[in-house]
C-alpha cells in the first residue's frame, strides 16, 4: 500500500484531495497550483517569506507555519485524513508526534485512523512522553510531523518508540522541505516535498547582506 500510493502520479493524489474537499466542506474548493497541498499552505498564508532561524538553528529565507493552516478545523481533518491514507492498511496502534508543530495534524491522522494520538516532548534535550501517554511492547506506531526540515525531532521519536519495544511503521507528514534530502531508516510519506534552502548561521547569504532573522517557532 506504501508502494502504491508512492506510485500514485500527482494528478491522482490532487483529485483524491479534491474529492475530500467537496466532501468535508461541501463547497468546491478552487486550486489554482499544481499542487493542491502547497496550494492550501499558500492560500491559508502558511508559508512565509522573509529571513527565519528555523527550530533546527539553521537560517532560511522561508518558514512554513502549519498552525495558520490547521486553525481551521475542517483543513486539518482533511490533511489529517490523507497523512491516514498511506497507512490504513498496516494495523496502526497509535498516532505519536513531537509537540507542539505535530499536534494537530497527528491527532487529525489518528481520529481518521481510529486510533489513540499521543505526543512527545523534549525535555533537557531529550524526547520522552509525558502525562500518562505509554506503549505497549509490540504496537505499531506512525510518527507524524507537521514539517520536517531535517527530521531531527522525528529521529528522536523514532529512538523513543523502539526504546519502549514498539514498532515504527513509518512517519507522515504534510511536507518535506529538505526536498527529499532527510534520511530516515522507515518509509517516510510527506503530502508533498520541496526544496526551501536553509544555512548554517554563520554562512547565511541573508546574515551577510546585513539582515537579522526572526525565530517565528511557536514564539509569534
Ligand atoms: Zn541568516
Amino acid at each position: 500500500m506504501v508502494e502504491s500510493m508512492r506510485d500514485m502520479d500527482v494528478a491522482d493524489m490532487a483529485n483524491m484531495f479534491r474529492e475530500r474537499f467537496d466532501r468535508l466542506i461541501g463547497e468546491r474548493f478552487f486550486f489554482t497550483a499544481e499542487d493542491p497541498y502547497e496550494d492550501l499552505l499558500r492560500r491559508t498564508e502558511a508559508v512565509l517569506e522573509g529571513h527565519f532561524v528555523l527550530s533546527s538553528g539553521l537560517h532560511s529565507s522561508h518558514y512554513v507555519q502549519c498552525a495558520r493552516t490547521l486553525q481551521h478545523p475542517k483543513y486539518a481533518e482533511s490533511l489529517g485524513g490523507c497523512v491516514a491514507d498511506t497507512y490504513r492498511d498496516y494495523e496502526v496502534d497509535a498516532v505519536i508526534s513531537p509537540a507542539v508543530g505535530g499536534l494537530i495534524i497527528g491527532h487529525e491522522t489518528a481520529r481518521s485512523l481510529g486510533v489513540r494520538a499521543m505526543f512527545g516532548e523534549r525535555d533537557k534535550g531529550s524526547m520522552i512522553l509525558r502525562r500518562g501517554f505509554a506503549l505497549q511492547e509490540g504496537e505499531r506506531v506512525v510518527i507524524v510531523e507537521d514539517v520536517i526540515t531535517t527530521g531531527g525531532s522525528v529521529r528522536d521519536l523514532i529512538r523513543l518508540v523502539r526504546d519502549l519495544g514498539a514498532t515504527v511503521v513509518g512517519v507522515g507528514a504534510i511536507l518535506d522541505r529538505s526536498g527529499g534530502q532527510v534520511n530516515l531508516d522507515v518509509p517516510m510519506n510527506p503530502l508533498f516535498t520541496k526544496r526551501m534552502p536553509t544555512y548554517p548561521p554563520d554562512s547565511c547569504p541573508l546574515c551577510q547582506q546585513g539582515s537579522s532573522p526572526v525565530k517565528p517557532g511557536s514564539r509569534q
